[in-house]
């Protein structure tokens, strides 16, 4: 049965509003660990999710069997004048342009052309090369992804797109007195050119690990901060980004929930969330049919726009701005981040560590913990040197920091002239695939100590 005509009975129903999404995923992972085979899975599957909204109650039914997605249609309906009947809280969906197109993302070399053994001695010969006599185990990980989605809402919007992504990551540990790690990962939209990103990580991923096991403690106090682009990109997304989402905004769990037109940051600081941009994040269009669209949530230090999917947009009254994003076809969209960009500035890196009398250069992220409600954030770094008298000197190990977000971002004196881009796995109970875009920032003051 077609799937317009199964949107326009649940319509008929009574539905205020419905949409289906149908995919067909074909994927490929794979983990080498110290050059043995732990984990190799591939295949195919295909599967649709009903989307019902009946007056203030959502339904969702996902299916694997396109022959029940009447049914599953039905269900959806049923659940959403349920879920209507507890519901407290109004709910509504923004409008939004009801988009027509089919768009495709080509890569240069498909994966599905590569043979398992291939990517398997893809993984082998990164590892030999990142094998130094310092590096005691190697963790290689290679992962690909092919989604072709079919979107049909019952405003009219009708999308096509195929999607394809791939990603490597290498983990190496070494051990000197203590455990010591360096992961780095590459990867984007595309196809198997991609893997050539890989190799470029080798030597990073290595020289750190060397560093590391040579390093020394950092100092902690109230100190200024030279993040790298990877951890400034890191930092964009996780203390500032997360609390950008509608969601949480409109369902009062940030800290910029009221803040639009407010000075979130310094001057000159203008933070994007943008899927439009070829990287990890990139995607036509969203999960609800929204046109992507490049959203400048800083500008220029003042609070300009959030990420936002229909209902989130109509709890706010802002306009939906293609924020919506499901992991697969088995759960709903949510708000979700594309690939995250602090815009670059106009100074050199060697200004920027010019400007530093005693402080911190930390390289690339290893985690950490924020809350977006209170606008706090606590990060680990990979790598990190010492910074005296505007020069770079030794490596320090187990670099953390701390701060309030909103705080941190005011003191932000420096941006440099340089940009990167990185990937990302962001998790908010679904994971999504995300990138993460930046240059050298310089931090006046954080709080930074050993972990
Ligand atoms: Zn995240």
């Amino acid at each position: 049965m077609k799937l317009k005509k199964i949107v326009d009975d649940v319509m008929k129903e009574g539905a205020d509003y419905c949409d289906i999404r149908k995919e067909k995923w074909d994927r490929t992972s794979l983990n080498l660990k110290d050059g043995e085979i732990e984990q190799f899975t591939q295949g195919g599957e295909e599967g649709a999710m009903v989307r019902v909204l009946y007056e203030d109650g959502w339904g969702y039914v996902g299916t694997s069997d396109f022959a029940e997605l009447k049914k599953a249609s039905k269900r959806a309906l049923s659940m959403a004048k349920t879920n209507n009947k507890f519901k407290k809280e109004k709910t509504g969906l923004a409008g939004t342009k009801a988009n027509k197109d089919e768009v495709i993302i080509k890569c240069d070399q498909d994966p599905l052309d590569f043979s398992a053994e291939e990517k398997i001695s893809l993984l082998k010969d990164i590892e030999d090369k990142v094998k130094k006599d310092f590096v005691t185990s190697t963790d290689l990980r290679y992962g690909e992804a092919t989604v072709e989605n079919e979107i049909i809402t019952s405003d009219g919007a009708e999308i096509k797109m195929k999607i394809p992504r791939l990603m490597v990551y290498i983990i190496i540990t070494g051990k000197s007195d203590t455990i010591q790690r360096a992961a780095e990962g590459a990867g984007g939209t595309g196809g198997f050119e991609l893997t050539e990103e890989a190799y470029k990580k080798i030597d990073v991923v290595t020289e750190r690990l060397s560093n590391l096991l040579d390093a020394g403690t950092p100092p902690s106090g109230n100190i200024p901060l030279i993040m790298d682009p990877s951890l400034a990109g890191v930092f964009a997304h996780e203390a500032f980004g997360h609390a950008a989402e509608g969601d949480l905004v409109s369902g009062g769990n940030s800290c910029l929930k009221g803040r639009i037109g407010d000075e979130v940051a310094a001057e000159g600081v203008t933070i994007s969330d943008d899927p439009t941009v070829e990287g990890y994040g990139h995607f036509p269009y969203d999960d609800e049919g929204t046109k992507a669209k490049k959203r400048v949530l800083v500008k220029n230090g003042k609070m300009n726009d959030f990420i936002l999917d229909r209902e989130s947009a109509w709890k706010l009254d802002m306009e939906p701005n293609g924020g919506a994003r499901a992991e697969d076809f088995r759960v709903k969209p949510l708000v979700r981040m594309s690939n995250t960009i602090i815009e670059p500035g106009d100074m050199k890196f060697q200004e920027l560590v010019e400007e530093v009398d005693k402080g911190i250069y930390a390289k690339a992220s290893s985690g950490g913990q924020v809350n977006p409600a209170q606008g706090t954030f606590q990060f680990n770094a990979q790598e990190g040197y010492l910074i005296e008298g505007g020069e770079i000197k030794e490596a320090v190990r187990d670099v953390s920091f701390n701060g309030f977000t909103l705080e941190t971002l005011q003191n932000i004196v420096g941006i440099a002239d340089d940009f990167e881009s990185s990937i990302g796995h962001c998790g908010k109970g679904q994971t999504a695939s995300v990138g993460e875009m930046a240059p050298h920032i310089l931090i006046s003051d954080v709080t930074v100590g050993g972990r």
